[in-house]
């Protein structure tokens, strides 16, 4: 199981804003499309940074809301780490964990993939058990 199976279930899609998004456009968007973390996307749409819930509740805590008619790219991260399709799911929750963070972009030739959520890796975790259960079962009653 690698980032690839994830990508083959969810999509390519990536839910992103531009550079000139205000930070209340991102809060919307997010809110709109139930997510917790949109990318922000230059011009070229190259990756210029991503911005998620606790972003926002940080610029909230410690600006207060007039924050939110500033850009996005003021309270976004800018060193975004990237995984490969070809990456394993424990190479990514690893990465996930050393930089606790719960959101990783895919990034596969240069080009955006997609995204990979935390709630994307414990779904496929939760599917590989239930079928490991269910294999164990049809063992354990055919001897
Ligand atoms: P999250 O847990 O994804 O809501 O993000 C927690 C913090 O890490 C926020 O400041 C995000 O902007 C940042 N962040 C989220 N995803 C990444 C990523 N893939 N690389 C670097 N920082 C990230």
């Amino acid at each position: 199981m690698n980032v690839a199976t994830i990508l083959k279930h969810k999509g390519n899609d990536v839910v992103s804003v531009g550079p000139d998004a205000t930070l209340q456009e991102a809060v919307r968007l997010l809110a709109g499309k139930r997510i917790g973390a949109a990318l922000v996307l230059s011009e070229d749409k190259s990756l210029a940074g991503i911005v998620s819930e606790r972003d926002i509740v940080r610029a909230i805590a410690d600006r207060g809301p007039a924050c939110l008619q500033m850009p996005v790219t003021s309270f976004m991260t800018r060193a975004v780490e990237t995984c490969r399709p070809s990456d394993t799911i424990d190479q990514l929750m690893a990465q996930m964990t050393a930089g606790r963070f719960r959101h990783v972009p895919v990034v596969e030739d240069g080009r955006l993939a997609g995204i990979v959520s935390i709630g994307d890796v414990v779904k496929l975790r939760i599917a590989e058990t239930e079928l490991e259960v269910s294999a164990i079962r049809e063992y354990i009653a055919a001897h």
